[in-house]
């Protein structure tokens, strides 16, 4: 579970095709990064691929399936956002539960997962606060949470730490990477920060303006930069 087909994609606002035809294999279990100055087309690619934004022509699947044909909220995606996006007036169990009340889930199988997924986060101490009383990387932590409860067959994260300071940045970088490796689902994560994509991919995918430069680990990205674009913006010097 977990394979994401881009086949022949395009978008455009009105006038202006902000993706030009674009094909690009995510395959299972990979932490896939999207990286790429302002602009380039990274959040909307992924609201694409979440169905968040509709396609202007073009094709996504999901394993094996059209997901043009389905609703965001069946794609089996989970979003985690810049902005946290979550319930002001909720507390951080009731926020991380949310998913799981709106799929009717029986309630004690609901306290269950939010304690797992509280605990694997380091968040058993904070489940009765409201978002206003915590820091922003416990957000960030509840934002991942209710995306975990979910158990989908893969994460999109849109610069889901540049609000945080940088020594933040830092630790949230290891957690996300140790949730990759303890769960071992597909991740999509975009940024526009070099280092994180070179800290946290097993692939990265060099985008400007809509078109996708390179696809490579970090390494060939490094070592074998196949443009100056891709060199000036993470590789040594061509
Ligand atoms: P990134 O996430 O890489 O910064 P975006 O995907 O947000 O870039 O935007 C790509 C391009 O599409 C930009 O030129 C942006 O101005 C344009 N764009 C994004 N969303 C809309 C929209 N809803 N209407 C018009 N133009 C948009
Ligand atoms: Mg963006």
């Amino acid at each position: 579970m977990g394979r994401i087909v881009l086949k022949n994609v395009t978008k455009s606002f009105g006038d202006t095709q902000v993706i030009p035809p674009l094909d690009l294999t995510i395959e299972d279990g990979e932490f896939t990064v999207f990286v790429g100055p302002s602009g380039c087309g990274k959040s909307t690619l992924l609201r694409m691929i979440a169905g968040l934004e509709d396609l202007t022509s073009g094709y996504i699947e999901i394993d094996g399936n059209d997901a043009t044909q389905v609703p965001p909220s069946e794609r089996g995606l989970a979003m985690v956002f810049q902005s946290y996006a979550l319930y002001p007036h909720m507390s951080v169990r009731k926020n991380i539960g949310f998913p799981l009340r709106m799929a009717k889930m029986d309630q004690a199988e609901i306290d269950q997962k939010v304690e797992t997924a509280a605990q694997s986060l380091n968040l058993m101490d904070y489940l009765d606060r409201k978002p206003a009383d915590l820091s922003g990387g416990q957000r960030q932590r509840v934002a991942i949470g209710r995306a975990i409860v979910r158990e989908p067959a893969a994460f999109l994260f849109d610069e889901p730490l540049s609000n945080l300071d940088a020594a933040l940045r830092v630790g949230m970088r290891l957690e996300i990477g140790e949730l990759h490796e303890r769960l071992k689902t597909t991740m999509i994560y975009v940024t526009h920060d070099q280092v994180e994509a070179m800290t946290m991919a097993n692939k990265i995918v060099v985008l400007q303006a809509g078109v996708i430069e390179q696809v490579g680990s970090p390494l060939e990205l490094y070592h074998k930069p196949r443009n100056k674009f891709v060199a000036g913006f993470i590789g040594s010097p061509k």
